[in-house]
């Protein structure tokens, strides 16, 4: 135990009180609470009473002292008149005029001495028994401040030791700061994120704010510091510091300030750049998936799609023949001709669209954000898969906005979500024999959201069995299905900023909806 603790605030308060009691109630000049601080005494608190010549914080030699005397005997001392022998000469209190005096020990818990506590008076005062009870009561109430005192500082001391094996440890950074931006102190752990070393740290020349790339500083200025000097600390939050060659490492980082509307504190940082690395890891394997999915969805498309193209293929042959023979002979049918010439025009380029959605649905490429008519690029899927829904036997029912139908967003990747659906609700539709087939696709703006979409159909329904799994990886009813199309639909659009949901339809079917926001962060889409 340290005898050194400091005496908190609170404690010195209402031990000023007892000593202006117990001069008010002897009615002596002093009364005083001494502690040994070798070779001195200090006076630590004395009574405000009238003519006390002690002054708090006041120091005298040790030797000779009547206070001396009680902790080497470890007794109370009774001096009703100092003048009388000359034992007692040289104590500086018999300079002060206190010629009378009774005193009593303090320990601490452990039985080392504190101090005293004592009454001095300025004529000879024999000092009753009642009154020696009543200083030795007051000793105990000081003694079992003195054990609280202990108690509170080892927890302290165990705390700080706890911190100090944190520090040392190294597991995360750790500097004290200062609000000028000062780092006063920090752990090796610390120096190696930023990759600085000690005598850079010496030097002085480590400054937390140098540290923040300017683009972080301006945060850390107008939220984070000011939070910190109103709250006294700031939850983890992540930031960039700049390390010395410049480079940028990402880190979460906590702080607190020592004391209340104190200018230093202590922060905690934690290198993320790991984290990052992995997040960055599981980006492109789930951008890769994605693409893989793509891949997979429009090749079951294949026999349709060459139908797609085959078809205006074939109209155009034949309307080339036509054309060549309303041209040729005597009378030449120029506006038989010129029809036959505008369906080769429109047969080609629908073919031409065909293939350069499906190129675009093929593509390995990083994201382009840009705005996208979501009516459009439905229009586009539903075009792809119309002999699909024709083999199978689907009605169309479209209701998509006419107004306010641009997002920001990748167009493929809305594509695949919409293909994805669309192609799951055929095949779940595709063994219905006892109901139309009916597939719906809405497109609107909804207040809240942004734009929902509906992708609704007749089929088999989600079952209670199914309803619950539809988005586990890997989860497929089909014999040749992935199992991943409806969590990669939900990644998509939740990197969009979207929502993403899927329900039973009365009586039958199911229903997948999901929103687009109006605006979103090129950075939180995919990147493949
Ligand atoms: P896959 O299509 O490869 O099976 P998905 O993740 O797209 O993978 O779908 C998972 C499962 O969810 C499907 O196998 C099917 O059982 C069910 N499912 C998806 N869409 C529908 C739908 N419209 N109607 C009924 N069941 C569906």
């Amino acid at each position: 135990m340290s005898h050194s603790a400091r005496v908190p605030s609170e404690t010195i308060r209402k031990w000023q009180e007892i000593v202006n009691l117990l001069a008010e109630i002897m009615q002596v000049p002093a009364a005083l609470i001494t502690r040994v601080d070798p070779p001195n005494l200090k006076v630590c608190i004395s009574s405000e009473s009238k003519g006390n010549p002690y002054k708090p914080d006041g120091v005298a030699p040790l030797d000779q002292t009547y206070c001396q005397t009680v902790m080497t005997t470890r007794q109370p001392l009774h001096v009703a008149d100092a003048v009388k022998g000359n034992e007692w000469q040289l104590d500086p209190s018999v300079t002060l005029g206190m010629i009378s005096y009774l005193g009593v020990p303090i320990t601490w818990p452990d039985g080392e001495i504190f101090g005293t506590i004592c009454v001095f008076d300025n004529r000879r005062n024999e000092y009753s028994d009642l009154y020696l009870r009543l200083l030795l009561q007051w000793r105990d109430v000081l003694q079992d401040d003195l054990k609280t005192l202990s108690t509170l500082h080892r927890q302290l001391e165990e705390r700080d030791a706890k911190i100090r094996r944190l520090v040392d440890a190294n597991i995360i950074g750790i500097y004290i700061w200062d609000f000028a931006g000062h780092i006063l102190e920090a752990n090796d752990a610390f120096l190696r994120i930023v990759g600085y070393d000690r005598d850079d740290l010496r030097s002085g020349r480590l400054r937390w704010s140098d540290l923040t790339p300017p683009e972080w500083l301006d945060r850390d200025l107008a939220r984070w510091l000011p939070e910190l000097k109103t709250a006294g600390s700031l939850q983890p939050f992540e930031k960039e510091f700049l390390r010395q060659d410049g480079s940028h490492v990402p880190v979460m980082i906590g702080a607190a300030c020592f004391e209340d509307g104190g200018s230093e504190g202590v922060a905690f940082v934690l290198d993320l750049t790991e984290r990052q690395r992995a997040t960055e890891a599981l980006r492109e394997v789930q951008a890769e998936l994605a693409h893989v999915n793509r891949i997979a969805t429009v090749g079951q498309l294949t026999a349709s799609i060459a139908h797609e193209i085959n078809q205006p293929l074939g109209a155009i042959v034949i309307d080339a023949s036509n054309s060549l023979r309303h041209l040729s002979g005597e009378r030449p049918d120029l506006q038989k001709a010129r029809n036959a010439i505008e369906r080769i025009a429109s047969d080609g380029e629908r073919a031409v669209n065909v293939i350069r959605s499906l190129r675009a649905l093929a593509q390995k490429g990083g994201p382009n954000i840009t705005e996208v008519d979501i009516r459009d690029a439905i229009e586009e899927v539903l075009m792809l898969t119309l002999s699909e829904r024709h083999r199978h036997r689907v009605e169309l029912r479209t209701m998509l906005a006419t107004e306010d139908r641009l997002v920001l967003g990748d167009r493929v990747q809305i594509q695949q979500v919409m293909l994805n659906l669309i192609m799951n609700s055929i095949e779940a539709m595709s063994t219905v024999m006892d109901r139309p087939r009916v597939l719906e696709v809405s497109a609107a703006l909804c207040e809240s959201d942004g734009l929902l979409l509906v992708i609704e159909d007749t089929g088999s329904g989600l079952g209670p069995d199914i309803a619950n799994r539809i988005f586990e990886p890997f989860f497929t009813t089909k014999p040749n299905g992935m199992g991943m199309g409806l969590s990669i639909c939900r990644s998509i659009v939740e990197a969009h900023g979207g929502r993403f949901w899927g329900s039973r339809r009365a009586p039958h079917g199911a229903t997948f909806k999901f929103t687009l926001p109006r605006l979103v962060a090129e950075s939180a889409v995919m990147t493949k």
